[in-house]
């Protein structure tokens, strides 16, 4: 485990770090990072999910020269979306520089970006046509800059921007650090490497040959958004004994297991910040049942060892086959049956191919269950609770108020509305998803989506009580 402090980073950027949760470097990151510094160019294949942008910003930030005022990096991107996010990252990490990092995209106004340029950022991240269109109207000039980085070129290439990439490099210094990330390696990336990098070295996660276990795996193509939604429905439909679910930060930790216990939930979080003993206190509730779902790190669940683990879910996906292969091995354990979920942005589809080479195992993708499915699974639960409390029950008190209502009403609308209580928790969870909302709709988003925004926040529905312990026994 490589922490930034080993990898030498200064102390502000640490900062910021910590502020966002991350616990170690990334594979891409930790072989990334110290090479960066030294000063060479760099060809490094990794994808989206693989902590690749903090793997470049990281380096610029230290080399950056606060005292100076002009634009000494740019990072140039396929879309207006990844340009946006990149800005953000590296903003994200340089909250304590006093250093500003600025977008640049297409669509956006002109005279706005003209005006944020006066203002002279240190780092500007941006989609190829319209940080060409900037340096022809001599409103970008980068003769200042120290460092390029080509993010995602391979889909630059692909998107027709060979060209244009051409010209923005020709108009940087000759002496500069150039840092170029794709995720495949084809000859036409090569042969840009060639003609404007200096001797760089490549750089990538080895697929170090690793096999998934005899646990069922799948996918589901999730949108960042929708990713909290889908899991409470997973959740509902999946109904697991006892589950894992793995996310990327500790913030996404503390932030996802509060969501959950606010949705009825019985949740925890484990991760780096706990001490020994608030960690003993979280794995014992799991040991004895009194919750069923531990959210956690990669680097907390490292030293766990629970037995009768049925579902690990990968609410984020994790940064290389090794950590993936990793997590499910939680689940399956002592001859039985494991399932392994992972959610996978649009984006980050490559990495589930990725790790399918490396761990040799196929992972099934799956559509993610409609409302209507949801809710059979939890009818079918209801009924299940209510056989087993029938067969479980001694009380004689309700029974002369059961033979009079049966008197008066119809014994199915009865055993309908007892069948829906009984559901009552599950069924109130039960939210749409923004990609299943229709258009035309006038009806209110949930609150629970409205606050929900990707890394930082859940809000859960708020709780209608908690999900009794004994629930699970009706599975
Ligand atoms: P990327 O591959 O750059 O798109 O990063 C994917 C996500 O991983 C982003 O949300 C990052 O903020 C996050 N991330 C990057 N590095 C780390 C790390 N070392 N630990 C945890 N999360 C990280």
């Amino acid at each position: 485990m490589t922490t930034f402090h080993d990898m030498g980073i200064s102390e502000p950027i640490q900062r910021a770090i910590k502020d966002m949760g991350f616990e170690e470097a990334s594979p891409i990151q930790e072989k990334a990072i110290p090479i960066a510094l030294t000063g060479k160019d760099i060809i490094g294949q990794a994808q989206t999910g693989t902590g690749k942008t903090a793997a470049f910003s990281i380096p610029i930030l230290e080399k950056l020269d606060k005292s100076k005022k002009n634009v000494q990096a740019i990072a140039i991107a396929p879309t207006r979306e990844l340009a946006i996010q990149v800005s953000e990252e590296i903003n994200r990490l340089a909250k304590y520089m006093g250093i500003n990092s600025l977008p640049i995209y297409g669509g956006q106004s002109i005279d706005r970006q003209i005006k944020a340029l006066k203002k002279v950022p240190h780092i500007i991240t941006g989609t190829p046509g319209r940080l060409l269109d900037h340096i022809k109207r001599k409103t970008l000039r980068l003769d200042s800059i120290k460092m390029v980085v080509l993010d995602e070129a391979d889909e630059m290439l692909d998107m027709g921007f060979l060209e244009d990439i051409e010209r923005i490099l020709k108009e940087t210094p000759e002496e500069k650090q150039t840092l170029l990330f794709s995720a495949t390696m084809p000859k036409p990336i090569q042969n840009l490497a060639e003609r404007f990098m200096n001797a760089p070295e490549l750089v990538k996660i080895k697929a170090k040959e690793v096999t998934a276990p005899s646990v069922k795996q799948v996918y589901y193509e999730v949108k960042e958004r929708d990713k909290f939604e889908v899991l409470c429905r997973l959740l509902d439909v999946d109904n697991p004994e006892l589950a894992v679910i793995f996310g990327r930060t500790k913030r996404r930790v503390d932030e996802l297991s509060d969501a959950l216990n606010k949705r009825g939930y019985l949740a925890d979080g484990l991760h780096g910040d706990l001490n020994q003993r608030q960690r003993d206190v979280v794995m014992n509730k799991f040991r004895e049942g009194n919750i069923d779902i531990l959210v956690a790190t990669d680097v907390a669940a490292r030293g766990i060892d629970v037995s009768g683990v049925t579902h690990v879910y990968n609410f984020d996906i994790p940064q290389d086959p090794e950590s993936y292969v990793h997590r499910i091995g939680r689940t399956g354990r002592a001859g039985k049956t494991g399932q392994a979920i992972t959610f996978a942005t649009p984006r980050e589809i490559g990495q589930i191919h990725s790790i399918e080479k490396a761990s040799k195992g196929k992972i099934q993708r799956k559509s993610i269950p409609t409302v209507a499915e949801a809710m059979e699974s939890i009818q079918r639960a209801a009924v299940e609770k209510m056989i087993q409390l029938v067969e479980e029950d001694q009380d004689t008190r309700f029974k002369q108020a059961a033979s009079e209502l049966l008197d008066q009403y119809d014994s199915t609308a009865l055993v309908s509305i007892a069948l829906k209580l009984l559901s009552k928790d599950q069924r109130d969870g039960l939210v749409q998803l923004t990609s299943e909302t229709p258009r035309y709709s006038k009806k209110p988003k949930e609150k629970s989506m409205r606050n929900y925004k990707g890394n930082r926040e859940f809000v859960g529905k708020g709780a209608s009580g908690k999900r009794k312990k004994t629930s699970r026994s009706y599975r």
